[in-house]
């Protein structure tokens, strides 16, 4: 077998004999890019040979975590999947994991340790606390059919790794083109209904930003949201997105609906001190109840000057916004912050709702986040309901609300009231 090496990372191609033997059908594998990270020259060896003759189109190895950022800065190499060994030299996984995480990396990952399945435990939750996808976790020697196994669940993220490729390095906005994007209507919103537990009733939606570029397409908003910060114009982003907000929130409610809307502040916007009476202004020039509309600021980015924070956020508070904590549990200080800061709904990131079905600390940890928001006297969401039985498990853990693509993908404001009428026409029982 032959294959490409570039310093010390080596890329196996497929062969067309590979293909034939027993792997053709995997038109899926073909088209995943898997990463291998492992110190052992010889388990690199071994592992990419697996996968090879699984039919993984495009397989690379890194005999540690810096070369493997290496590949993962590079849009060209920018794994589907990552395989990596927990204990190496140099960088270790647990600090690749705290790299990726910062990177935002939208792949899946597969845990391998050498030694016991104790120490895989406790990195598999790190992996999933900080928002990241775990596939699963494997002791050495690597088992080739519960690998393939692993690998068909890498398919669901596809969409993500492909956004994240393009969000990552194709799409950093200049200030210019933001301001002529803000100017000219690029930015647009789209909204993702909240569903009540109790009454499986729509009870609201959060809008999530979009860019419209005629030469890039549709750009999705981490990269908007950080050229913004990195521009000085992240507050005029987030007034753009709140009016266009609030403004279809109070459609809504003029067609006869009870419905609240849900808006992502940066933490960078609870610097401007007069964000309340900004917000308070745009609400009512668009005849919006500002008691139906949520703040939700990322728990992990509250860090900085909490004391700016509390004041502007007690103050919104005092204005009628509701508050909520997103992406609870991939954060640091979490419970200290909670004290601190006067928040009304906890959301349950993602990392701890996908998997919670099957994966018992999963669920241990979503139950504890439950009961803590409760205990608190918040209303807890849960984001990323993806299946049936996602649903079902956070109805019988008590979460309040529930988001998620099982429901809906986001849509646009004007397809939201024609869903929420054709959901509400479905037998309970089917929602
Ligand atoms: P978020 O606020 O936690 O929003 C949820 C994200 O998860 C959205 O991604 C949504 O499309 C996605 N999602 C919803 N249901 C599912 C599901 O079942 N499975 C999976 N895998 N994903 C699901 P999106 O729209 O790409 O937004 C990403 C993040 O960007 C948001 O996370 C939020 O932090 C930020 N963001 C979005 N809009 C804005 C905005 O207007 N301002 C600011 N500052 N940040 C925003
Ligand atoms: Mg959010
Ligand atoms: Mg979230």
């Amino acid at each position: 077998m032959s294959w490409e090496r570039v310093g010390n990372v080596v890329a196996f191609p497929v062969t067309p004999v590979m293909r034939k033997q027993g792997c053709i059908a995997k038109n899926r594998l073909a088209e995943l890019r898997v990463l291998f990270v492992d110190d052992d020259p010889f388990m690199r060896e071994i592992t990419a040979e697996i996968l090879s003759t699984m039919g993984v189109g495009h397989v690379l190895c890194a005999s540690d975590g810096s070369e493997a950022l290496g590949l993962v800065d590079d849009p060209i190499t920018y794994p589907d999947v990552i395989i990596c060994d927990i204990a190496m030299p140099n960088m270790d996984g647990i600090v690749l994991i705290r790299h990726l995480a910062n990177r935002d990396f939208r792949g899946s990952m597969i845990l391998l340790s050498g030694t016991s399945d104790r120490i895989i435990g406790a990195v598999a939750d790190l992996v999933r606390r900080r928002g990241m996808r775990l596939l699963g976790a494997m002791v050495k020697p690597i088992n080739p059919a519960m690998l393939e196994q692993l690998l068909s669940g890498s398919q669901h993220a596809d969409s993500e790794v492909d956004a994240a490729r393009l969000s990552q390095f194709n799409t950093i906005l200049s200030g210019e083109e933001l301001r002529r994007g803000l100017e000219s209507g690029s930015v647009f919103i789209t909204v993702q209904p909240k569903i009540s537990t109790a009454t499986r009733e729509v009870v609201g939606a959060e809008a999530l930003l979009r860019w419209r570029d005629s030469v890039r397409g549709t750009i999705l908003p981490p990269a908007v949201v950080s050229s913004a910060e990195a521009h000085g114009l992240i507050d005029d982003l987030t007034l753009c997105i709140f009016r266009e907000a609030v403004r279809s929130l109070a459609q809504f409610c003029a067609a006869g609906h009870s419905m609240s809307i849900s808006v992502n502040l940066s933490v960078e916007n609870l610097a401007t001190l007069d964000l309340p009476e900004r917000l308070l202004r745009i609400a009512a020039q668009e005849g919006a109840d500002p008691r139906r509309v949520t703040l939700e600021v990322t728990e992990s980015r509250l860090m900085g000057n909490l004391a700016t924070s509390l004041e502007v956020l007690g103050r919104l508070s005092l204005a009628g916004f509701k508050l909520s904590m997103d992406d609870f549990g991939t954060g640091y200080s979490t419970l200290e912050k909670l004290k601190q800061l006067p928040f009304d709904e906890l959301k349950v990131d993602r990392a701890f709702v996908s998997g919670a079905t099957h994966d018992t600390v999963a669920r241990t940890i979503l139950r504890s986040c439950i009961e803590l928001g409760h205990a608190l006297g918040l209303t807890v969401v849960a984001e990323g309901i993806e299946t049936g039985g996602d649903r079902d498990l956070l109805a019988s853990l008590g979460c309040d609300e529930m988001q998620g693509y099982y429901f809906s993908r986001p849509m646009l404001p004007e397809e939201f009231l024609h869903w929420v009428k054709a959901f509400h026409e479905q037998p309970i029982g089917l929602r």
